[in-house]
């Protein structure tokens, strides 16, 4: 606990005098038994007595629910019509236009009629994580299938292009809900990774808002989201939320949102997930193919590595120049010593004499 303690506070004042946190999100594999059981029989009460406002957005209705565009491009579920409506503006980060009014007016207003009764009632509310004391959990009062849905059908088929190394194509199951900001709610949220494989966040509504961007400072895996070290400049980006319009993004991006200086916003947040990725990557440890910190210490130790192995091989290495230049010293003088003797030859008369020079030369080869 000091341990992480510390590593925030060394994090808050390296990024943007942010603290750093990690989501603790109302995951089954956290949760002990009797919590899961708690839960359950919390929804189940929900479902037998609170009538919905808007029955209709209770079951998957996509010509009403989505733009044309989004529909298009998901019916042709290429890469490229993918990409014809999105646009990129960092590595790994799309924005579309994905909702239509009519749905986040009905969303929002499903929202409220939610909390109303719930106050009424006085039932406990449960909020979606840690981290947002404003907003509630979707699937806490039925809309579980439709957000089955859109993970399945509308999701995944794009994650499976763009996320296939985070089990893009694999994602099963999620967790949706409405965050809300603004008077007297949230004001900001401190950067965090989400409890999720990929995360959909989708303005719904604003009214007379400013602030409350949404900042991105990197892609890290589990052990390196609280690494001290500098986002690249790459790596920063800030969006401003506009109604209907989604922004798609690895739930491991760093991420938070910047203060809210006026007005009301909510936003619908779905984290997904894959059963398939999360046992895959289990025990793994080496992210260096995307976290940018274990890259840097990949290769720090591959450094080390090859240091060492030069000095443990630095004998023999001496030792084949210092042969090296021993025969090419030898050499030089075979063939000094080789010019000489035939110079000789040639010069003197003497057969005898030439023998015994000849004798004393091959003395050097
Ligand atoms: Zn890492």
């Amino acid at each position: 606990m000091i341990k992480l303690v510390k590593l925030l506070l060394t994090f808050s004042e390296k990024v943007d005098g942010a603290i750093l946190q990690n989501f603790v999100g109302p995951s089954k594999r956290k949760m002990d038994v009797l919590r899961v059981a708690k839960l359950k029989k919390y929804k189940e009460d929900i479902l037998l007595n609170y009538q919905p406002l808007h029955k209709e957005i209770y079951t998957m209705d996509a010509q009403n629910f989505f733009t044309p565009s989004f529909l298009s491009a998901i019916q042709e579920n290429t890469e490229a019509a993918f990409k014809s409506i999105m646009h990129e503006p960092r590595p790994g980060i799309y924005t579309f236009d994905m909702l239509q009014p009519l749905f986040c007016q009905k969303l929002i207003s499903e929202v409220i009629h939610y909390e109303k009764w719930i106050l009424e009632t006085k039932r406990k509310i449960l909020r979606p994580s840690l981290m947002n004391k404003y907003g509630v959990v979707l699937d806490d009062f039925g809309l579980t299938p439709i957000l089955d849905t859109f993970v399945t059908d509308f999701i995944r088929p794009i994650a499976g292009v763009f996320y296939t190394e985070f089990g893009g194509s694999s994602l099963d199951s999620h967790h949706g809900f409405v965050v809300e900001y603004g008077n007297s709610k949230a004001v900001k949220v401190e950067l965090h990774v989400d409890d999720a494989e990929v995360s959909l966040n989708v303005c719904l509504g604003a009214k007379d808002f400013s602030g409350g961007q949404l900042f991105f400072r990197g892609v890290r895996c589990h052990e390196h989201t609280n690494s001290g070290t500098q986002p690249e400049p790459e790596e920063i980006f800030n969006h401003c939320h506009v109604p209907g319009r989604a922004i798609l993004h690895l739930g491991c991006n760093r991420h938070g949102v910047k203060p809210v200086t006026s007005g009301n916003g909510i936003n619908f947040v779905l984290w997904c997930r894959s059963s398939t990725y999360r046992g895959l990557v289990k025990t793994k440890r080496d992210f260096s193919s995307w976290c940018r910190e274990c890259k840097r210490k990949k290769e720090e130790e591959e450094e080390t590595m090859h240091q060492v192995k030069r000095v443990k091989q630095e004998p023999e290495w001496k030792r084949h120049l210092e042969l090296l230049l021993k025969r090419e010293m030898l050499s030089s003088f075979s063939f000094y010593a080789f010019g000489l003797f035939q110079k000789e030859m040639a010069n003197d008369d003497d057969h005898a004499r030439n023998i015994a020079y000849a004798s004393k030369v091959s003395l050097f080869f």
